[in-house]
């Protein structure tokens, strides 16, 4: 994709803060870091998010993203991370090439997970879940 910052960064026509390279994937620093040491992994197969990826791509991300995960907790001696993928602008995805964040997380880094809207009425849970079952 020739206008895309992940292929650009694929392709070195970017500079990035790699930490991981192989022949499918690739890991470096986000340059913006909720906290030090967040990684994106990306596929170097372009796909626009989450949901477009085929199967084997989503499968080699996620063995790196365990992968590298492990090795940012150790290397800045965090708690605990996030493992998260964005999809679509109004989850804040900005960037629409398929990649998940790392993000270390501290007991006392302040950040707090997304606050509940409210449980569900009364039968909405079931119509929901029906919902969702019928189209998996
Ligand atoms: P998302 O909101 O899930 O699309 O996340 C995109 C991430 O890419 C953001 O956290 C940005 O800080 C990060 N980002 C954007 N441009 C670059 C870049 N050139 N190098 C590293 N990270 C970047
Ligand atoms: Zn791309």
């Amino acid at each position: 994709m020739a206008d895309c910052i992940f292929c650009k960064i694929i392709s070195g026509e970017m500079p990035s803060y790699k930490v991981y390279e192989d022949e499918h994937t690739c890991a470096f620093l986000d340059i913006h870091p909720v906290n030090k040491g967040h990684a994106l992994i990306i596929s170097k197969k372009h796909y626009a998010d989450f949901l477009e990826a085929d199967g084997d791509t989503l499968a080699r991300l996620s063995l790196v993203a365990q992968k590298v995960a492990r090795a940012v907790k150790e290397s800045l001696d965090a708690d605990g991370c996030n493992v998260t993928t964005n999809v679509g602008t109004a989850a804040g995805q900005v960037i629409f090439h398929v990649h998940w964040h790392i993000i270390p997380r501290f007991k006392n880094d302040g950040f707090k997970l997304w606050p509940s809207q409210g449980d569900y009425n009364e039968g909405e849970a079931q119509a929901i879940k029906e919902v969702i079952s019928q189209n998996l």
